[in-house]
């Protein structure tokens, strides 16, 4: 296995600049993510994400809440980033993702951030919600390589994404960490204002995977490379486990997937029925048995 991180050899060949000028483009009339919303974020204007050109940070810090492979024992070092391309009414870090708190940092002040996290001896640099922030994302890489960043770059998304713009960034990051929410389009459209998330997460991951493959963990059982997908399960399958799972698994039987079972009622959960319980324990061990009948092999924690 070659360990090296993808985006030195980009740097080095010229493609991540190449890659910078290109998205630096694509949000001037923005179609980063399948909102398309058109509008000039380097003047100004705002989409759906509420974003401009620059980085808008709430946090960084080393993280041991994440899955295994990216923690080990030096965390994985997470930049939490304001704002999201996606409108969840039961988001549990609404106040980041809805409310907007955080602060516009500068490209250089993105970069220093990825170096200390290197410095104090996480395994990763975990960029959470990149999607509306991949410009921002890539223009303090060209920063932050030459002055020694090395780590591997994890792709923490909620899953919608366009296909061509994951396409564009081949050769930036290592690991692609999609949740895949939902494979149910009105239940998309209620819960996440985006009717199409089903299919765009799908081929979004179907690119992820043809990328980088399926996780690659070094001899500590730290990942170096690969896609690791998470799935919430909601009350009454609402999203469709089921599904999501048939699909990843028809991506590989080695997909690496986290079926996560914290859902709780937040933010406007309540607004939706379904959503104003916990999954019961018996919903869960469904959807794990759903995972083993699709032929899945690697589900964290099982
Ligand atoms: S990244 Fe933001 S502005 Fe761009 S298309 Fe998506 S929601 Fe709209």
């Amino acid at each position: 296995m070659n360990s090296e991180p993808a985006y030195l050899k980009s740097h080095t060949t010229g493609r991540l600049k190449d890659i910078t000028d290109e998205l630096r483009g694509v949000i001037r009339a923005c179609a980063l993510c399948p909102h398309r919303c058109g509008v000039d974020r380097t003047i100004g204007e705002r989409g759906k994400c509420r974003s401009g050109a620059l980085p808008i940070v709430s946090s960084f810090h080393a993280h041991f809440g994440e899955e295994r492979p990216l923690v080990g024992r030096g965390g994985s070092g997470a930049i939490f980033f304001t704002n999201c391309n996606l409108a969840c009414i039961f988001c549990q870090n609404y106040d980041i993702s809805h409310y907007g708190r955080g602060d516009e940092v500068s490209f250089d002040e993105l970069a220093a951030m990825m170096l200390a996290l290197q410095a104090k001896g996480c395994h990763n640099i975990n960029f959470v919600s990149p999607s509306h922030m991949l410009y921002s994302i890539v223009e303090a890489l060209l920063i932050a390589v030459p002055r020694g960043l090395s780590l591997p770059l994890v792709y923490n998304t909620g899953g919608y994404d366009s296909a061509n713009i994951i396409h564009l960034i081949d050769g930036v990051f290592d690991i692609y960490m999609p949740d895949f929410k939902f494979m149910d389009a009105s239940v998309a459209n209620e819960l996440s204002d985006a009717p199409d998330y089903p299919e765009r997460a799908m081929e979004a991951v179907a690119e992820m995977h043809r990328q980088v493959g399926d996780l690659e963990l070094d001899d500590r059982g730290i990942a170096r490379r690969g896609l690791l997908v998470r799935h919430l399960v909601l009350p009454n399958n609402i999203a469709r486990t089921d599904a999501v799972l048939d699909f990843l698994a028809g991506l590989s039987r080695d997909t690496y997937v986290n079926i996560m079972d914290q859902y709780r009622p937040e933010y406007r959960a309540r607004e939706c029925f379904d959503l104003r319980r916990r999954v019961t324990l018996q919903e869960f061990d469904a959807a794990v048995a759903w995972a083993r009948k699709a032929g899945l092999r690697r589900i964290d924690g099982v």
